[in-house]
């Protein structure tokens, strides 16, 4: 090839995505697509144009959370193009349409990077105004070219209040800052339970811990969302709180965040 072909950390040409937003975290289970979802929707109620891609290439969760775990891409009239399923309103792409829901995906680092790539790629994504994407946990290789070779408009990161959870959390930011992405601030996912009988409110895994740390570390704490069966239920059935209660306490939390980066 000529000058620069090989060379991976060219960025990658967008097209017509206006803005890109990743959604980390420092370790899985946090909630992380969970709220990549619902940002997700939040956003496109707000009017915006909004495309999804599950990042999360060794654990892709989005086909099921936007009810789509049977979908398939189909080719697009564009050469070499695919269009993707779309749910709500949004277009979906993610390894997990094209594999097995039971099969690992075992590839290393490069290959799965090749594979992100090309969902971002020969996607036809159309006009977007935001493009959210759905990072795997942790900050290894892939977190690292995505940081590299993807113009990210801004980073959110979602963390647990646990202790743990946000030294994990931590790392993820000082890496975003190292490559240098801008990032929006911190999320806390399960903040507090609230009783749904009598509105007592339980600290499970206690609270706050999240605001403390992004004051410390100089970065916009967004706001929190509770620990509530409404959202697992809707996130592991495929029906988003968002739209079975988009004028409910927890819609409006997001929809508060939503906000702050679009
Ligand atoms: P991650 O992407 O960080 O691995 P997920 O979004 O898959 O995490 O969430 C892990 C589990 O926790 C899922 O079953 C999801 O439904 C549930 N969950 C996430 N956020 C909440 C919340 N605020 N309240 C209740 N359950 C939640």
């Amino acid at each position: 090839g000529g000058p620069g072909a090989g060379g991976g950390q060219r960025p990658l040409d967008l097209g017509a995505i206006r803005s890109v937003v990743t959604v980390a975290s420092g370790k899985g289970g946090v909630g992380k697509s969970t709220t990549s979802v619902n940002l997700a929707l939040s956003l496109a109620r707000q009017g915006l144009k909004v495309g999804l891609l599950d990042a999360d290439i060794y654990g892709p969760s989005l086909p099921r959370m936007m009810g789509l775990r049977t979908a398939k891409p189909t080719h697009s009239s564009k050469e070499g193009k695919i269009t993707p399923p779309s749910a709500f309103g949004i277009k979906i792409m993610s390894i997990g349409f094209m594999i097995d829901e039971e099969q690992p995906v075992i590839w290393r680092g490069p290959m799965a990077m090749g594979a992100l790539e090309q969902l971002l790629r020969d996607t036809d994504w159309g006009e977007l105004d935001v493009l959210v994407v759905d990072m795997p946990p942790g900050t290894g290789d892939i977190q690292l070219s995505m940081a590299q070779r993807v113009p990210v408009t801004g980073a959110v990161i979602v963390s647990t209040p646990q202790d743990v959870a946000l030294l994990d959390a931590r790392k993820g930011l000082n890496m975003f800052r190292k490559v240098n992405v801008p990032i929006f601030g911190l999320i806390e996912n399960m903040s507090y339970y609230q009783c749904p009988n009598c509105g007592h409110v339980d600290h499970v895994f206690d609270h706050g811990g999240a605001h403390k740390a992004a004051d410390e570390l100089g970065v916009p704490f967004l706001g929190e969302i509770p620990l509530d069966l409404k959202i697992r239920l809707g996130a592991d059935e495929g029906k988003p709180i968002i739209e079975t209660d988009p004028d409910g306490a927890h819609s409006q939390a997001y929809a508060n965040i939503a906000r702050q980066i679009a």
